[in-house]
């Protein structure tokens, strides 16, 4: 399938993309930024955490943040990158400045672990970055976001061991109901993405009914993980309707009072509203 998919029902209530790659142009399907940030505007997505995965992601996510009034940024070296950097400790002075380089850096991440993509001769070099990344987030007061692929019990192993910042974020929270509760018991909000509309993803639904209304928030990952039924299409942030209307179906719940809470949770995990 190709094309852009067609703009979903306006939301009743706003919310916001709490994770999206807006520099990221995986094809033609990909809309200019102030088009996908308007797009997304029009459906009820009024704001945008834009994430940057290493050093040039990091600073468009900062440069981006500055110029659009929609946007905050968060900024890290992603797991699958951290191993492959020549100079580590280069690279994290860098995040660092770039973290705190303007109020609207709201979080550092996405940071974390992938077993899925960095093989077994990279992790010790992973868990380092990742332990710099908490350490960071604690020092500047910023959210902490996480990627977790294939790694739920490393990640919560280094964040016992680090202990956990005031805010973190289980970014495309990806476990079981059970991993859900180790997560809520450490304070994490618990992101939901595409995924959650996936016809083999029940045990994420299952996740998704335990997690308390304060607790859950909705992100896209855009350009990836796009949700039913335009799944392996590209993803943006206009298309985040279809997610919130999947879930609001798996809790039972309203749509309208979803959103507000997925709003107010949003501000609350980032550090205020912006
Ligand atoms: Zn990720
Ligand atoms: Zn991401």
């Amino acid at each position: 399938m190709t094309g852009r998919p067609p703009a979903p029902e306006p939301l009743p209530h706003p919310v916001v993309d709490n994770h999206c790659h807006l520099d990221v142009v995986r094809d033609d399907d990909a809309l200019p930024v102030a088009e996908a940030i308007a797009a997304a505007a029009a459906v009820g997505v009024t704001r945008i955490v834009q994430i940057g995965c290493d050093l040039p992601s990091a600073r468009w996510a900062v440069e981006a943040a500055t110029t659009y009034d929609a946007l905050v940024a968060g900024v890290a070296l992603h797991p699958n990158d951290a191993p492959r950097l020549p100079d580590l400790d280069a690279a994290m002075a860098e995040i660092e400045r770039l973290a705190g380089a303007h109020d609207k850096v709201r979080a550092v991440g996405e940071t974390g672990l992938d077993f899925f993509r960095t093989g077994e001769d990279g992790r010790a070099v992973q868990v380092e970055a990742f332990r710099r990344h908490i350490d960071l987030a604690k020092r500047l007061d910023k959210t902490l976001v996480i990627h977790d692929r294939d790694a739920h019990d490393a990640v919560l192993d280094v964040i016992d061991e680090e202990g956990a910042p005031e805010r973190w974020v289980m970014h495309c929270f990806s476990g079981d109901a059970e991993f859900a509760r180790r997560c809520l018991d450490r304070g994490a909000h618990l992101s939901f993405a595409g995924t959650v509309t996936f016809k083999n993803a029940q045990p994420l639904r299952d996740a998704l009914a335990i997690t308390p209304l304060d607790r859950v928030l909705v992100e896209t990952d855009a350009p990836y993980l796009t949700p039913t039924p335009y799944r392996g299409r590209t993803n943006a942030s206009y298309l985040v309707p279809l997610t919130m209307r999947a879930m609001a179906e798996v809790r039972g719940a309203g749509l309208g009072e979803l959103c507000a809470a997925v709003e107010t949770n949003t501000d609350v995990a980032f550090g205020g509203a912006w």
